[in-house]
């Protein structure tokens, strides 16, 4: 299946012919640009899915329930979490968020890439499932522009957004886990590196197997 490239790069996009699906998992500290850069690659990049999650935060206004999220409440949340319906979850700024395996799983199952957009914390756990997964960390150029953007959003009341830059430190420490590093200068850049890492993951020799042994069996 071919896909159109994000804006910037060209040429012709690469056959992509994988098995299982990759696993992405993007994090930043809230108002880091995560979501802003994972929407552009969407856009551009429809073998990629993404993974709605659960969370007992009330919505936001324009967000739409099974869009942004699965907007729930507690109780129910954690009765999905007794039934074991979760990859992971965490308790983040104060609201619980969870990740659902089943959907993760039949989408990497019929060989879509999907994406986790989730905290640090949400991060370390698929981490340590040790399932094949590959992490980048979205990094603001300075507090102070992140805090800038992050107030400009205007979706968070004082307290919360307090709270969420009293966080942030200690969330963009967890760097140092991840797999790659992208920073969330000018937008365009970023998003364009972050596809870039798409596209890198699915070129990997191991995910080529197949097209390659494919392509060999041609030659006499
Ligand atoms: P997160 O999903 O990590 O909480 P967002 O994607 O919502 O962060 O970004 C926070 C705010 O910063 C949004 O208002 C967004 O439009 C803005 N923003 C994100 N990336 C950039 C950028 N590279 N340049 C300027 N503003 C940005
Ligand atoms: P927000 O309330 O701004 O949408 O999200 C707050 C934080 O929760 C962000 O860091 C976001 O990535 C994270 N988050 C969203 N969904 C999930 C999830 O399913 N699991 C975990 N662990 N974190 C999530």
């Amino acid at each position: 299946m071919s896909e159109t490239l994000p804006a910037g790069t060209t040429g012709t996009p690469a056959p992509v012919e994988t098995e299982r699906g990759i696993l992405f998992v993007i994090s930043s500290p809230s108002g880091g640009g995560k979501g802003t850069l994972v929407r552009r690659i969407l856009t551009h990049m429809p073998r990629l899915g993404y993974s709605v999650s659960w969370t007992t935060r009330a919505p936001r206004q324009g967000e739409v329930n099974g869009r942004e999220y699965h907007f729930v409440t507690t109780e129910e949340f954690e009765a999905a979490r007794e039934r074991g319906e979760f990859l992971e979850w965490a308790c983040v700024h104060g609201n619980f968020y969870a990740t659902s395996i089943k959907v993760v799983e039949r989408e990497l199952a019929a060989g879509r890439d999907v994406v986790l957009e989730i905290d640090v914390q949400g991060a370390a756990t698929v981490r340590r499932l040790e399932i094949e997964a590959v992490s980048v960390f979205i990094l603001p150029p300075s507090f102070e522009i992140m805090r800038r953007r992050l107030t400009g959003r205007q979706s968070e009341n004082s307290d919360a957004l307090a709270l969420r830059l009293q966080n942030s430190r200690g969330e963009v420490e967890h760097y140092r886990e991840f797999d790659y590093v992208v920073l969330n200068d000018d937008v365009d850049r970023a998003a364009t590196q972050l596809a870039s890492i798409v596209y890198a993951e699915r070129a990997r020799r191991v995910r080529q197997e197949r097209l390659a042994e494919r392509v060999l069996a041609t030659f006499p």
